[in-house]
């Protein structure tokens, strides 16, 4: 039976929500963060407790660390998440700086200030990357950014924190079955709808390729968020937990694939699946 409080950003949905539940389950006491009361009070049904945190805001983040107190931490998961997407050469840059602000920036934020917390009780952060943390895609320059950044800064707070007891693991999933993409596909037409019609000129059937390939995630290929949860239940529990987790046959395939496959035929592979 795992002991210890665990806390989930990001755990009104998908992945989020899955791990905190999942982690009760494994005995921890597990704490779900979230933005709206209408979400805390349907985890706390399930007898969770739960805080509220949006992790762009660093008075919402200090509120939660006074909320839990300073009880020491078995675990932290950075799950909160939002994904951007618009060819580069027409997103606006405020969109950038969401998405680095909230996939990246926030992780750093919210880790700082639970530290203390880890430390006292030499506990584990696990930070949730991606497939899109190892290989980029184009349209998705903005969220694979964030994820190849959480990547490094998680192997440097990793060698920073050596020896004091407080591990750094990397969960990179394949498609998972959430709102992320319907919520992306969504701030996706409100960015395509600022652009100039040239956009769709350049980059229309790139588009139109990739919104085929996250339909198929979202309907067919994407696995369960449970899944993810099952395996950052093992990162939290394991004796000797590995530093990163591949979660899904797409993530399985893809990742190593990249490291071998030349890169200008990997581009040649990846235009050609989105209809280039
Ligand atoms: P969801 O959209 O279901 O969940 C995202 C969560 O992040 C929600 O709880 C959302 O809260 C929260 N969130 C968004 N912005 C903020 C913020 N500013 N402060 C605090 N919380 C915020 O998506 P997923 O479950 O799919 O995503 C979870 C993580 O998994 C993300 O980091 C994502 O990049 C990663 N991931 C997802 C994959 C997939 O295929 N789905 C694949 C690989 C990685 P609210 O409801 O309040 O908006």
């Amino acid at each position: 039976m795992a002991t210890g409080t665990v806390l989930v950003t990001g755990a009104s949905t998908g992945i989020g929500e899955a791990t905190a539940l999942h982690l009760k389950e494994l005995g921890f006491d597990s704490v779900g963060a979230v933005r709206k009361e209408a979400d805390a009070e349907r985890l706390r049904s399930h007898g969770l407790r739960t805080v509220k945190l949006d992790v762009t805001d660093p008075g919402s983040i200090a509120a939660a660390r006074a909320d839990l107190g300073d009880a020491p931490l078995a675990g932290l998961v950075n799950n909160a998440g939002i994904a951007v997407a618009g060819p580069l050469e027409f997103l606006p840059l405020d969109q950038l700086r969401l998405q680095l602000e909230i996939n990246l920036v926030g992780q750093v934020a919210v880790t700082q200030q639970f530290l203390p917390s880890l430390r006292a009780g030499q506990g584990r952060i696990v930070n949730v990357s991606s497939i899109g943390g190892r290989v980029a895609l184009p349209l998705v320059a903005a969220y694979n950014a964030s994820k190849f950044a959480l990547e490094a800064v998680s192997d440097s707070l990793r060698r920073e924190l050596y020896g004091q007891g407080v591990d750094v693991i990397v969960i990179e999933p394949g498609g998972v079955r959430t709102p992320i993409w319907r919520k992306g596909n969504e701030l996706a037409d409100e960015i395509q709808e600022e652009m100039p019609p040239e956009a769709e000129r350049l980059y229309g059937r790139m588009i139109a390729g990739l919104r085929r390939e996250t339909l198929k995630i979202e309907q067919k290929t994407g696995i369960e968020p449970r899944e993810v949860a099952e395996i950052i239940g093992r990162a939290l529990t394991a004796k000797r937990p590995r530093t990163r987790y591949l979660v899904g046959t797409d993530a399985k395939i893809r990742g190593p694939l990249a490291k071998v496959m030349p890169t200008r035929l990997m581009d040649r592979a990846i235009a050609r699946q989105l209809g280039r």
